[in-house]
């Protein structure tokens, strides 16, 4: 008997690390880099929503100085998919590291729309790729491998390096009867997994789900009698970006003869972006106009948004609270919300379900009510993946570290020497040869960066945003008096707090404070203008505070002149 799984390929020459810079112990912000002798590609750039102590931050996004201190050697970006857990950091990444980007058409089509919004579409340049291309970034070459997943156009990439080849999931089900589309390419796999495969990166993120999980089509199958047996309005709030939910609500729709409103600045724009690629299709006349609702009869009408995820300021959240512009619930309505909460994001979904029941609606939610199917593979799924590709090394990727080390698990359950199978954190850089995988020891930094007052859903947000601030963090003022023609500091700073901490039990922290407060304004040049001043002390405040309180206060520096 021939075992495949213990005549791994032979190892090539030279030196291959792997840098997780977001991802590997956390759901969302995804970052690889795949460093390669000269060369470094970044596999997806991705966000996270903050936690819910993060409140008065909008995003969080991987730090990426290792790669910035490496610029000259950053061949380009690679992209799986179009989830923000996947693009949505590229807005704040690009800018500081202006390298090429690569990805499939709806993948980029979400993207150029934000670096569009950002004002970076032409300072950008990113490439169309189909599965089955290869890109050759220097020395390392990457082919798009059809997948299946939440949202067309989802692919894996084979990394072919002087090494060996690394296979990298991407986000992934294996649906073999998906919305749009092509099943995954599962014959691409094996092929692959014949020549050999050095390394394989699978998402974790369903490691602990037993089974197979249900196709997207099985999503319709719930969706539909609820079209067929609700007399009032629907409303089924889903991630902006699942093209496939939307368009099984939209097919719903239609046969059930309802018109559709989208709402939310996030969803229009993904589905203007979807229909003008051929990802999405649309009766013509049957998306509304807020203006149209009122000439509906309830039962003519189903309405999409986003606030899946109880975000705070996602439509679903203000319509379930009474204050959002268009929408506003009656009675006789049907909620439908289409996902299952992120971890993490259980309470604030509870909040928002508890609210819509408060308002006397019916709620259907979830994989309870079968109106939604998880995007990502469950272990069947994921061992047939090790099947095919059969690595010399495994290294689970998406997911908490929990994910993660079940993955590990499985991966040697079928098979894989325990020596070549490796889970890891973020930060941590492993490097891979003839004879091993191993953390190499060094850390890399891979924290969280905030992006606070940069990505605002609506207008009226800020507003929003700032009551939320105020009313969770507290707020501080500081005070500094300085001498113009010098720079010079020559009173303060001084702090007032309202709401934050109790002053008199903080004396130490204040202190603190007050001493980054100085030294972040003692390097800047005397004639720098005061907001340059009131920024420094912004944010050198607000990552001391976080690291010490995990609260994140309104920051107000004050400079006077004097
Ligand atoms: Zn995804
Ligand atoms: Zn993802």
């Amino acid at each position: 008997m021939t075992d495949v799984l213990h005549a791994p390929p032979e190892v090539g020459g030279g030196r291959l690390s792997l840098v997780p810079l977001g991802g590997l112990g956390e759901i969302g912000r995804n970052l690889m880099a795949i460093e390669c002798n000269d060369d470094i590609v970044v596999v997806d750039g991705g966000l996270m929503f903050p936690e819910q102590e993060m409140l008065g931050i909008d995003l969080v996004i991987p730090d990426i100085s290792w790669l910035l201190e490496r610029a000259q050697r950053v061949r380009g970006i690679v992209l799986t998919h179009g989830h923000e857990d996947h693009i949505g950091g590229l807005p704040y990444i690009l800018p500081r590291l202006p390298v090429p980007v690569y990805g499939t058409s709806l993948t980029l089509g979400f993207l150029r729309s934000k670096l569009k919004e950002h004002g970076l579409l032409d300072s950008t340049e990113s490439h169309v790729v189909r599965a089955g291309d290869t890109v050759e970034l220097g020395g390392i070459a990457v082919e798009w491998i059809h997948t299946t997943h939440s949202i067309p156009d989802a692919c894996a990439l084979a990394i072919r390096t002087a090494l060996g080849t690394i296979v990298h999931s991407g986000d992934f089900k294996l649906d073999h009867t998906p919305i749009n589309g092509e099943p995954p390419d599962l014959a691409r796999l094996a092929r692959i997994g014949d020549e050999g495969v050095l390394l394989l990166l699978s998402d974790s993120t369903n490691a602990e789900s037993e089974g197979t999980t249900p196709s997207e089509r099985q999503v319709g199958e719930g969706l539909s009698p609820i079209f067929a047996t609700s007399a009032g309005r629907i409303l089924m709030a889903t991630f902006a970006s699942n093209i496939s939910r939307l368009q099984q609500a939209f097919d719903c729709a239609e046969e059930h003869n309802r018109r559709s409103l989208v709402v939310g600045r996030s969803m229009l724009n993904n589905v203007a972006t979807a229909q003008e690629l051929g990802f999405l299709k649309v009766a013509p006349g049957s998306l509304l106009w807020p203006r149209q609702l009122d000439g509906l009869s309830a039962d003519r009408v189903l309405i999409v948004c986003t606030g899946a995820q109880g975000e705070p300021l996602s439509a679903l959240t203000r319509i379930a609270a009474g204050e959002h512009p268009i929408v506003q619930l009656q009675s006789g309505d049907t909620v439908i919300i289409s996902a299952n909460p992120i971890p993490g994001n259980e309470e604030l979904v509870h909040r928002t379900i508890n609210r819509l029941y408060r308002q006397q609606v019916k709620v259907l939610n979830g994989s309870r009510h079968k109106v939604h199917a998880s995007g990502h593979a469950s272990r069947e799924e994921l061992k047939l993946l090790i099947a095919l590709t059969r690595p010399r090394y495994f290294v689970p990727v998406h997911g908490e570290y929990r994910h993660l080390a079940i993955h590990a698990e499985l991966a040697r359950a079928v098979g894989l020497p325990p020596e070549r199978v490796l889970a890891v954190d973020n930060g941590s850089i492993l490097s891979v040869d003839a004879d091993g995988i191993r953390p190499t020891g060094t850390r890399v930094p891979a924290g969280f960066v905030y992006v606070d007052g940069l990505a605002i859903e609506e207008a009226g947000d800020v507003v929003l945003r700032d009551r939320v601030h105020l009313a969770q963090d507290g707020v501080i003022v500081v005070v500094v008096a300085v001498e113009r023609s010098t720079g010079a500091v020559v009173a303060g700073p001084d702090l007032i707090s309202r709401g934050f901490v109790e002053d008199s039990a903080h004396e130490q922290l204040f202190e603190a404070a007050r001493e980054e407060a100085l030294k972040a304004v003692s390097r800047l040049a005397p004639d720098a203008e005061w907001t340059v001043w009131q920024a420094a002390i912004h944010d050198r405040l607000a990552q001391l505070l976080y690291q010490r309180t995990r609260r994140r206060p309104m920051i107000l520096p004050v400079i006077t002149e004097v």
